[in-house]
């Protein structure tokens, strides 16, 4: 016998009935982003593997450890399955020339990769929902994005979302900083864990992004960014958190805020719930005004933020949040080879007046197809057998009423008799 192929590891169907509420969530968030003004980006998910070196930098947790990244055997060329969208968003901007003449507010929905340990809230396989805005260089674009997650988490029913928020200046203010946080971690050296001392002097600000518990008391001692920032900089964050007590939503300052990707600059962001263990954090992002360029494109300052979509459709069911499970209007059940043809024009006669239907497909008899008509929750059956296929009429039977009365109908009266019954029935409730 063969070995039975399964899912790779970290990787999941998501099931019909978990589907549900991944489209009731996508449902929720297209129409949030339609008030808000974006329109929709589809990029690859293989993009060149030195997109991400250069976007994401090179000692990040992604880039050294988590990413998919294979040669492509037929011409050898260098391939990533994506492990964010930004860079390759980014990179569709430029190469089609995007913000060019306009600004830009784009979102994308779709699949990310990153060989992390599979748990709770932390997949290889895992999905974003990705906002990105070009051309818009002051703090209201930051602020607004914010406030567009209040709004969501509003939408979609979900409370006891916190918003964390930092700065991380610009980049010359961060130099001054890096030397105070070199200089204090290693006064401290002999507390660093090994990625902590990896990363020492190539990329100390990540040592604050650190998960490990032992490192936790040193870093929240450690010289603070917030302290080196200049007047634009304050200005920008001032203006930012300005806006959000305008609008009501309550914040608090993070100062080891300093997301996991190196292409951030002034404002980073996140929301953090602790109703998911140890993975809370369902949304993060931040100002980006250099990645363009890096990424050889014109000077175009830049923001986003991505959502982690398992982590929130989990909110949204632990919240006791219900999709409806789709329920036909008809089932059409029929027994003969006139009435099957009849049935098949009837079917989608009735779907062309707007009536959801399920035909039933694969024979048995009346009561067995009966049956399955009253387990698929349908209003009516709708019933043809050989004599009625010879008139060209059908039974309409309602199935959910305790007085419905079944009728005979020419099978071309069938879809008024049915809008007018679902009409009723609507009005009834
Ligand atoms: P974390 O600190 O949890 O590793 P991150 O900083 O690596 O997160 P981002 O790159 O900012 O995450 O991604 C944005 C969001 O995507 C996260 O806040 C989270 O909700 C989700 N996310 C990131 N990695 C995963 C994963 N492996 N599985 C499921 N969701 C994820
Ligand atoms: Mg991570």
């Amino acid at each position: 016998m063969s070995q039975t192929l399964q899912a790779v590891r970290g990787m999941n169907d998501i099931l019909p009935e978990e589907a549900a509420f991944w489209e009731l969530f996508e449902e929720t968030v297209r129409s949030w982003l339609k008030a808000y003004g974006y329109r929709p980006i589809r990029m690859p998910i293989v993009e060149p593997t030195p997109l991400f070196k250069r976007a994401i930098g090179e000692v990040t947790d992604i880039v050294e450890k988590e990413m998919y990244s294979f040669i492509d055997g037929l011409n050898g060329e260098a391939l990533t399955l994506r492990p964010e969208g930004t860079a390759g968003c980014v990179r569709a901007v430029i190469e089609h020339n995007l913000a060019a003449r306009q600004t830009q507010r784009l979102y994308y929905i779709g699949q990310m990769f990153r060989h992390e340990r599979p748990q709770k809230g932390r997949y290889r396989q895992f999905h974003q929902v990705g906002v990105e805005s070009f051309g818009i260089a002051g703090p209201d674009i930051d602020a607004e994005m914010i406030l567009m997650g209040a709004r969501l988490w509003n939408d979609l029913g979900l409370d006891g979302i916190e918003l964390q928020i930092n700065s991380l200046g610009q980049p010359a203010e961060r130099a001054l900083h890096r030397a105070a946080l070199i200089a204090y971690f290693e006064a401290h050296a002999e507390l660093l864990d090994d990625d902590a001392k990896r990363r020492l002097h190539s990329n100390p600000l990540r040592i604050l992004d650190t998960k490990n518990p032992a490192m936790q008391e040193l870093c929240a001692a450690a010289p603070k960014l917030i302290d080196y920032l200049g007047a634009e900089s304050l200005a920008h964050f001032e203006g930012v958190q300005r806006v959000l007590r305008d609008a009501g939503v309550p914040f608090s300052i993070n100062p080891r805020l300093v997301r996991g990707l190196d292409y951030y600059n002034q404002t980073v962001f996140e929301w953090v719930t602790d109703k998911l263990g140890a993975q809370g954090t369902v949304c993060a992002g931040g100002r980006y005004d250099g990645l363009v360029e890096q990424l050889g494109g014109k000077p175009t300052p830049a923001c986003g933020f991505a959502m982690g979509v398992e982590r929130l459709v989990a909110l949204i069911k632990d919240s006791g949040g219900e999709p409806s499970a789709p329920v036909p209007d008809v089932y059409v059940v029929h027994q003969g080879d006139a009435a099957a043809r009849l049935a098949f024009r009837v079917a989608e006669g009735l779907r062309d007046q707007g009536i959801d239907v399920l035909l039933h497909c694969g024979g048995g008899s009346f009561k067995s197809q009966m049956k399955k008509a009253d387990g698929s929750g349908a209003v009516f059956a709708v019933i043809i057998g050989d004599d009625e296929a010879l008139t060209g009429e059908a039974q309409l039977k309602p199935l959910r009423t305790a007085d419905g009365v079944q009728q005979k109908l020419k099978v071309d009266d069938l879809a008024e008799a049915i809008i007018g019954q679902l009409i009723d029935l609507d009005e009834e409730e």
